[in-house]
């Protein structure tokens, strides 16, 4: 008996046999249009490029300032774990707590969890047990939130710059360019490739 590898459809549940991807292509549910699979060229090489470049963009971002403000001639720094400890110190520790988990905890997890499934795979080792870093995967991206969190100095900038200078820290120019790089990561990332790779059921 001829034994075929089935997938089922994200959105309708329709179980289909596995789909010979086309090179440059996608693949699609044939009754509700659903996309199954995008062609993704090198994904493990671009996926881990970008993972790893943007992991040195978050130390840049979490060590330098993000905002300073001029004051009376001074300039008072701040960096984000800064911001947080102020918050959480004035009592605002709920917000304290949605800004670590959204703007550092989570996004590091994320780049955490993508170079630990990636790098063993570059290097053509398996890691240990795969299935629990795609959940922490999963469970993490939605909770990065750092086109917020730049979305959020930028009105604070346009706001404090009628009572005080604004001055720009190094960390939100590389908070801007980790945020296009872990979009890049994630477009990148081809879980499928990635579970091929590692010889397991897909
Ligand atoms: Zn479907």
């Amino acid at each position: 008996m001829t034994r075929f590898a089935l997938t089922a459809c994200h959105e309708c549940d329709l179980l289909l046999r596995e789909p010979r991807m086309p090179r440059g292509g996608i693949v699609r549910c044939p009754r509700c249009g659903a996309e199954l699979y995008r062609y993704h060229p090198q994904s493990i090489d671009r996926a881990l490029a970008c993972t790893l470049a943007a992991l040195v963009l978050f130390v840049l971002a979490n060590v330098f300032p993000i905002i300073g403000l001029a004051l009376s001639g001074h300039v008072v720094y701040t960096t984000l774990y800064g911001a947080v400890r102020v918050l959480y110190l004035d009592g605002m520790w709920p917000m304290a707590a949605l800004v670590l988990v959204t703007t550092i905890l989570m996004p590091l997890l994320q780049l955490a969890a993508m170079s630990y499934l990636l790098l063993p795979i570059r290097l053509r080792r398996s890691p240990w047990r795969p299935d629990l870093l795609f959940r922490l995967l999963y469970l993490t991206k939605p909770w990065g939130m750092t086109e917020v969190l730049i979305i959020g100095v930028l009105v604070a900038v346009v706001k404090l710059a009628h009572i005080a200078g604004v001055v720009p820290g190094i960390a939100i120019w590389s908070f801007g360019a980790l945020m296009l790089l872990l979009a890049a990561a994630s477009a990148a990332f081809d879980s499928r490739d990635v579970w091929a790779r590692l010889g397991a059921p897909r």
